[in-house]
């Protein structure tokens, strides 16, 4: 028996990351047979056609003009004011429901998810998200002492399935009197699916109904991670407007983050930003969460707040921004339509892809897939039920090709 220290709750945690494994894989066999052999469909980051981390050149300017007190210097806990205004500006764009809304820094959309189980779940409780969901969800969730469970993303015709989300609210409200729900979307990792306007509308129907028993919670985290890479910055955004007039047992919880939409992934910044009918509930979201960011990391990152709050107070600069990143948009989506393409053409069932960094091709043993794969120099991160493909960083001539040969070793396994 090897010797633990850990208290009784913390024993045996370990992060098996697939994701981290699938990558280094992918590196080792890079510097074998050389980096242009190799499909390294494993990145969840912009990389260009040579495959350089991408970082939009207007932002990098910005940020390399910033004072560097700007940059060093302690931040208030709740945010730098600007940046706050700015974050909940940018995250709506003109779809602004009428209701009251707070917000609170926080390091990254991951803050976000740490401080949503933190205050709005107790120690036991179970939260929703989907069947494909981004894995850390569960991590987060277990290190909290809570668990997560799912419904099924898609009915057998590819549709939101609001059936099985219906069933998992009912059966946990049973339980317990506060449900959050995490819902990835537009965009969603891993699947490139958005929830479609009539979506929204089933989804808040069983929100709203289920609202009606007062003794109930419910909270939406609506995880926007990668919205700026979703299409037209307004359609993309049109559900927020339907965050007017909820219950006031309902509140709404957008994830806004730089890493993907400022390329500023490590710098760990974002924002959490509460939406309520009731002014109470919006000034106890701002309270509890500032207070748990005191508790969990202080402030967070003051050069990237005052990059985004710049970049925003200057229309040229915010324009410029905006610019870049539509042809990276282009560029991703480039890329997914090839694949997409092929993948009819090859008779390879994915799911359905709108938008975003990845898209998922389901299976039956996915590690087996992934492993078949390699013998072409394929790398690909397996999921339970599936496999993901990070078309942000794979150059469109080496996705040519891919969605036959995935066909194939769907069918040699
Ligand atoms: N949500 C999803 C679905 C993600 O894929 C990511 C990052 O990969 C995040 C949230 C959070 O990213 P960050 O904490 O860097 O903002």
């Amino acid at each position: 028996m090897t010797l633990s220290l850990a208290a009784p709750h913390a024993k045996g945690k370990f992060a098996t990351d697939k994701i981290f494994g699938a990558s280094a894989a992918a590196n080792k066999d890079a510097a074998q047979y050389g980096k242009d052999k190799v499909v390294n469909a494993t990145i969840g980051a912009i990389l260009d056609d040579k495959e350089a981390l991408v970082c939009l050149p207007t932002v990098e300017k910005v940020y390399r003009s910033l004072p560097i007190n700007e940059v060093i210097n302690y931040a208030p806990i709740a945010g730098l004011p600007e940046f706050l205004e700015a974050a909940t500006s940018l995250a709506f764009a003109d779809n602004r429901p009428e209701a009251y809304t707070s917000a609170v820094a926080t390091s990254g959309g991951s803050g976000v998810i740490h401080h949503t189980v933190a205050n709005y779940t107790e120690i036991g409780d179970t939260l929703l998200t989907s069947d494909w969901f981004w894995g850390p969800y569960k991590v987060l969730c277990q290190d909290a002492l809570r668990k997560l469970d799912t419904y099924t993303l898609f009915d057998e015709k590819q549709n939101f399935n609001t059936k099985s989300y219906e069933s998992k609210v009912a059966e946990l409200l049973r339980k317990q009197n506060s449900l959050v729900t995490i819902i990835n979307t537009p965009a969603h990792n891993p699947t490139g699916y958005s929830l479609s306007n009539s979506d929204w509308d089933s989804l808040l129907d069983v929100v709203k109904n289920a609202a009606k028993d007062q003794s109930k919670r419910l909270i939406l985290l609506v995880d926007i991670a990668y919205i700026d890479y979703a299409g037209e910055k307004n359609e993309c955004r049109a559900f927020m407007k339907k965050f007017t007039n909820l219950p006031d047992n309902v509140l709404i919880i957008l994830a806004f983050s730089m890493s993907k939409g400022y390329t500023m992934y490590g710098q760990r910044t974002g924002a959490m930003i509460g939406i309520s009918p009731n002014k109470d509930v919006a000034r106890e979201f701002a309270d509890i969460n500032q207070f748990t960011s005191r508790a969990t990391w202080s402030n967070i990152n003051r050069g990237c707040m005052r990059l985004l709050a710049t970049i925003y107070n200057d229309k040229t600069i915010m324009a410029q921004v905006e610019k870049e990143r539509a042809q990276y948009y282009g560029l991703i989506h480039a890329r997914a339509d090839i694949f997409v393409r092929e993948a009819k053409a090859a008779n390879l069932h994915m799911l359905p892809y709108i938008a975003g960094f990845f898209l998922t091709v389901p299976a039956k043993d996915p590690d087996a897939v992934c492993n078949k794969l390699h013998e072409d120099h394929i790398f690909a991160v397996p999921l339970g039920k599936g496999i993901r493909i990070a078309v942000c960083a794979v150059p469109s001539f080496k996705i040519t090709g891919m969605a036959a040969k995935m066909a194939q070793a769907m069918a040699e396994v």
